[in-house]
């Protein structure tokens, strides 16, 4: 086991980028979780005129000083997805496919997933459905395992279950050049249901069915709820007081994972508030 971190940040949006920042400052030991490009929000934006200080600056121009912040203030970002934390008394763990992370605070800035759960994802979750390929790959060996991908980075972890998989589809809901080994077939249609009896049996499209044995779906973040086992939410949104405090002791919370209205400075500003939080709660460890 490594370091304890005295807070760990999970997501590199405004919101993550805001509080690690501020923890920072306060002379924290962090951990920022997230991706190399920060948030795939901010990247699509064409223009944005309401970031104060900032009138006309388009999404890309927007991450670029953030990311020279980042330089400037020896923030890295450890480009791993986390996939659990749990939250253990006095400390978390988080876990990061093989890897696990310690830390005495949590920060939660995962954003906001828009789409909504397929029909029977919910109903085969830990049954055939699952949020982590790489993890859950062995389960998998020369069996049929169609992967659901929202973003790029689930095409490197389709080419990892593809090595152990029998036969592995690939379903991409975006646009773009797809760097995936030769063994996957790509196919283009949209993903309407998850069905079986007690597993999955197959994963039905809008004009095909493909019988496979297991259905990932790849976006960029997961429920909060499914993401910290026993963290309460709110109408799809995480519950927190002024404070960013969470029902978890320890855990905050900051950005559009916690409700309306989606923007940067108020992910930005409550980002900041969960950091000042969580470094009183560090502090009155001691
Ligand atoms: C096209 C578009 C235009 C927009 N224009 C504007 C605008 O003009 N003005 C405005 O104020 N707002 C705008 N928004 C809204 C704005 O993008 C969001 O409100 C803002 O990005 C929220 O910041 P956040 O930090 O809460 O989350 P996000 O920016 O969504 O960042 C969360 C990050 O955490 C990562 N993450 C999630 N889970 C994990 C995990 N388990 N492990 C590791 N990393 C994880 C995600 O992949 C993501 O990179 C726009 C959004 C879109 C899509």
């Amino acid at each position: 086991m490594g370091k304890r971190y005295d807070v760990a940040i999970v997501g590199s949006g405004p919101a993550g980028l805001s509080a690690a920042v501020n923890a920072k400052i306060r002379n924290k030991e962090i951990i920022l979780f997230g991706y190399s490009d920060l948030s795939n929000k901010l990247i699509k934006a064409p223009k944005i005129n309401n970031y104060l200080g900032f009138p006309n600056i388009t999404g890309q121009e927007l991450k670029e000083n953030f990311q020279r912040h980042m330089e400037a203030m020896d923030i890295e970002i450890t480009t791993e997805r986390i996939n659990s934390i749990y939250a253990m008394g006095d400390y978390f763990v988080l876990m990061a496919n093989e890897k696990m992370y310690e830390a005495k605070a949590v920060i939660l800035a995962t954003g906001m997933e828009y789409t909504k759960p397929l029909k029977g994802e919910v109903e085969f979750l830990g049954r055939g459905v699952g949020y982590c390929a790489t993890c859950d790959a062995p389960l998998y060996k020369g069996k049929v395992v169609t992967v659901i991908g929202y973003n790029k980075e689930a095409e490197e972890e389709a080419n990892y279950v593809s090595e152990l998989a029998q036969k592995l589809y690939y379903i991409p809901v975006y646009n773009g050049d797809y760097k995936l080994s030769d063994k996957i077939e790509v196919i283009k249609d949209k993903p309407v249901e998850v069905k079986g009896e007690n597993i999955v049996t197959a994963l039905e499209l809008a004009n095909s069915t493909l019988k496979t044995d297991g259905v990932f779906i790849l976006k960029d973040s997961i429920s909060p709820g499914q993401l910290v086992p026993g963290l309460e939410m709110e109408e799809g949104h995480i519950k927190v007081d002024r404070n960013m405090k969470t029902n978890l002791k320890g855990c905050f919370a900051a950005g559009d994972c916690i409700g309306k209205p989606y923007q940067y400075i108020k992910a930005a500003g409550e980002g900041l508030i969960a950091a000042l939080s969580a470094v009183s709660y560090v502090d009155s460890m001691r």
